[in-house]
């Protein structure tokens, strides 16, 4: 009985400091994410032929825990079909057929079970493809705090050449720009969260690679090619 009332009061709030500074020596724990140029033409492939990235997420389960709506494609059938129908909605401002996940009241994927996701040799495109390093290539994540962000910030590139540097300096122009101007390509998929910047910056990037030499300095001319450039990309998606 002793035992038990010293325990609740003064071993708890010791565990709980315990487990907090956990959780905050791993959150501090860099990664290495690769060479920039590389992890730059591989996930742009990704993107264009729609795979998924080999991220070496480790025991990380954020995007499960996020808060976040998951898109499933029409085509998406075997997993539409492991997912009770009362969790699916309809997307919004998308063809019919296009489906959202939900989440529960702590942000939770309902389709995770025990930290693990349920479907997972069936998830959907979005869980596949996503790679939360679009968020430390472009350096949106710097001030968020859900999960995904907070695992974005460990990521640390390497930068062994020049060109990786300018690379990701275009990168970096690219986000600062859609951000200033974000409703500059429409591609149905408003509203434009962190994520969808980010992987557009990535799909535009080209147009800020050099943009100092090109003499080009109207934003209405920038627009001009970064739409241009989408639309490049955008073929080579749909022709993948
Ligand atoms: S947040 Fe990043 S590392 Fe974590 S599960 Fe998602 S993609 Fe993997
Ligand atoms: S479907 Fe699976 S991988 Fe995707 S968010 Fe839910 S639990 Fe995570």
């Amino acid at each position: 009985m002793q035992y038990d009332s010293w325990s609740r009061r003064s071993l708890a709030p010791t565990v709980r400091r315990h487990v907090k500074y956990r959780m905050r020596k791993v959150r501090q724990t860099k990664l290495p994410a690769g060479r920039f140029s590389t992890w730059l033409r591989e996930i742009r492939k990704a993107l264009a032929e729609n795979h998924g990235m080999n991220v070496p997420c480790g025991e990380c389960d954020a995007c499960c825990r996020s808060s976040k709506f998951i898109h499933i494609m029409l085509d998406e059938t075997r997993t539409i079909r492991r997912i009770p129908k009362e969790l699916l909605f309809p997307a919004p401002l998308l063809p019919n057929g296009h489906m959202v996940l939900g989440y529960n009241k702590q942000g939770r994927c309902p389709m995770s079970d025990d930290n693990k996701c349920s479907i997972y040799k069936f998830r959907p495109y979005t869980c596949r493809g996503f790679d939360c390093r679009v968020l430390a290539a472009t350096g949106l994540a710097v001030n968020g705090t859900d999960p995904i962000a907070l695992q974005a910030q460990r990521w640390e590139f390497s930068f062994p050449t020049k060109s990786d540097r300018s690379r990701f300096s275009a990168v970096q122009e690219a986000t600062s720009f859609l951000t200033k101007y974000p409703n500059c390509i429409q591609d149905n998929l408003s509203p434009k969260g962190d994520i969808r910047l980010s992987v557009l910056a990535i799909k535009v990037y080209d147009v800020f690679l050099n943009c100092d030499e090109s003499g080009i300095v109207q934003d209405s001319d920038i627009i001009k090619n970064v739409l241009e450039s989408y639309n490049k990309f955008e073929k080579c998606e749909r022709a993948a």
